[in-house]
């Protein structure tokens, strides 16, 4: 199946593997008829040559539009540094069909199914890692990827097939592969921005350590 994006192997819209988040979907889809509800596609072209991978969908966000980080709190810090850098172009309007348009980079999450309190479970995290490695996959180009967070950082790894121990989660840390470097930042989350543990100059060289790193 492809997607709009250009991407193969996305998860169907039904996708049932984690019982927990399709009886939360399910839910969601009762309360707000009119959200998107369902795993969130890659938002981008697999011919990027830098990936950013984010944790999950936000309830009224990502999950609602039907885009990553489209909507959250997350998406204001991101899509406004992307754009600052180059990396995207047209006006974020916080909706899917907004015309935001990005750069040379795409945009995916560890887990595509929103989960209650913005909290994936490690198995749902481990089920859904087959989707992300099925994205790295068909990147013919990808030179970097930034995670966003630890989780992201520890599943793109394991996507990889890179030991953890090797190459610990910090804020700015870069490992240089053959193929591809990995960047990691903290998770640009609201909790994260208001609590002074990241701040848009942290991320702002996070996104430009990445971009280089990709050779945009
Ligand atoms: N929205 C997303 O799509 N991903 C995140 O990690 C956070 C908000």
């Amino acid at each position: 199946m492809t997607s709009s994006g250009g991407w193969n192997d996305e998860p169907p819209r039904d996708c049932p593997r984690c019982e927990r988040l399709v009886q939360f979907r399910a839910e969601n889809a009762a309360r707000f008829r009119d959200y998107f509800n369902a795993p969130v596609p890659s938002f981008g072209s697999p011919d990027a040559r830098l990936l950013i991978v984010g944790l999950a969908p936000g309830l009224h966000g990502a999950n609602k539009t039907g885009r990553p980080f489209t909507g959250d709190y997350a998406g204001e810090l991101l899509y406004a540094t992307l754009k600052a850098q180059g990396l995207a172009k047209g006006d974020y309007k916080a909706r899917a069909d907004d015309g935001f348009t990005l750069i040379g980079c795409a945009i995916t999450n560890a887990v595509r199914c929103v989960p209650p309190e913005n909290k994936p479970l490690p198995v749902e995290i481990n089920t859904c890692r087959d989707y992300l490695a099925k994205q790295l996959a068909q990147m013919p180009n990808l030179k970097a990827i930034l995670t966003l967070g630890q989780i992201s950082h520890n599943s793109v790894l394991s996507a990889l097939g890179i030991p953890k121990k090797a190459h610990p989660f910090a804020h700015g840390a870069v490992f240089r592969g053959e193929a591809i470097t990995l960047v990691a930042s903290y998770h640009c989350s609201r909790y994260n921005t208001n609590t002074g543990v990241l701040t848009t100059e942290m991320f702002e060289k996070a996104v430009a350590t990445a971009k280089a790193a990709a050779g945009i």
